[in-house]
């Protein structure tokens, strides 16, 4: 049989009992580490991370997006593509500055202030993602605005990183930078089959919380509060656990509803949501699976 290590780490499935396979749950500690020896590298001194493409979306008003490779989590409802779960296939390495400058020729072709490093965890090498902010905070007349979206896992467990964020994403001072934080559990067995995590890591994205605000970031909250994945009850836990950090924190929450994307559909029929999916599989869904690569 297979070995699985965090490096073959795809998708969480049900097996016939109900129950996630093995590997699943998983360690998302662990992942990152196995994940950044896959995407993140150091060339003459220099912190390249992988990435897919570069382009612009309607979101934020208009933004330039930087596509990364290579997440900690392994949400169901991720509509990330393949590069998630196969990231050693996917992507090539790039610089900051190469990451930079792609992201300035998409805003100066477009007529656009706002940029973003997305797709996948941009946290994963915090040497690269600090570099390109401070390429930003060097030409920041340029910027309204710069968003890193994460999920607060290495920012729960590398308590630095907050601050270092809060240099160029700050609460008070003049900067272009902002930390979306996803937070997508507050009750331990719904968060495991969302993001198909153990249940004690639970707690990361709320440490995470915590310490970009007494670091003096400027960040906010986003919660996935469609009732097909998160209850009543666990969208209260969540919403009283950042009061408790904040009311400003919980006051300011963005409610995520979410769209049935071609690689979500694959993940979610895996853990058995046909509630979601649908019995019958759709044009997209079938584009994704062809689309899936094969492991050995
Ligand atoms: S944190 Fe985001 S990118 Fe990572 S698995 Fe979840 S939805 Fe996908």
């Amino acid at each position: 049989m297979k070995q699985h290590d965090e490096r073959t780490i795809r998708f969480a499935k049900l097996g016939p009992d109900g129950e996630l396979e093995p590997p699943f749950p998983m360690d998302p500690v662990k992942l990152t580490e196995s994940t950044r020896k896959i995407v993140c590298k150091v060339v003459d001194g220099i912190h390249l991370r992988k990435y897919t493409r570069f382009y612009a979306v309607g979101v934020y008003g208009g933004i330039a997006t930087a596509y990364s490779v290579g997440c900690n989590y392994r949400c169901t409802f991720c509509w990330v593509d393949w590069s998630r779960d196969w990231p050693e296939i996917h992507g090539s390495f790039y610089s900051p500055s190469q990451v930079y400058s792609n992201l300035r020729e998409i805003m100066r072709v477009q007529n656009l202030k706002r940029a973003r490093v997305s797709g996948a965890e941009p946290t994963l090498c915090p040497e690269h993602i600090c570099d390109i902010l401070e390429l930003v905070h060097q030409d920041a007349d340029l910027f309204d605005l710069f968003v890193i979206e994460t999920n607060g896992v290495v920012i729960g467990t590398e308590e630095n990183l907050a601050s270092r964020l809060a240099q160029y994403a700050s609460r008070d001072a003049d900067t272009v930078g902002h930390v979306r934080l996803s937070i997508r559990g507050g009750l331990p067995d719904p968060f495991m089959n969302k993001t198909g995590c153990c249940p004690e890591f639970l707690n990361l994205p709320f440490i995470a919380a915590q310490y970009l605000w007494d670091a003096g970031a400027s960040f906010h909250v986003a919660v996935v509060v469609d009732p097909r994945f998160t209850s009543e009850e666990e969208k209260a836990t969540i919403y009283e656990r950042l009061n408790d950090i904040h009311s400003s924190v919980r006051r300011g929450v963005e409610e995520e509803f979410l769209d049935p994307y071609p690689h979500a559909l694959v993940r979610l029929r895996a853990v058995g949501r046909e509630d979601v999916t649908g019995r019958e599989m759709n044009n997209k869904e079938l584009y994704a699976r062809r689309r899936m690569p094969k492991d050995e």
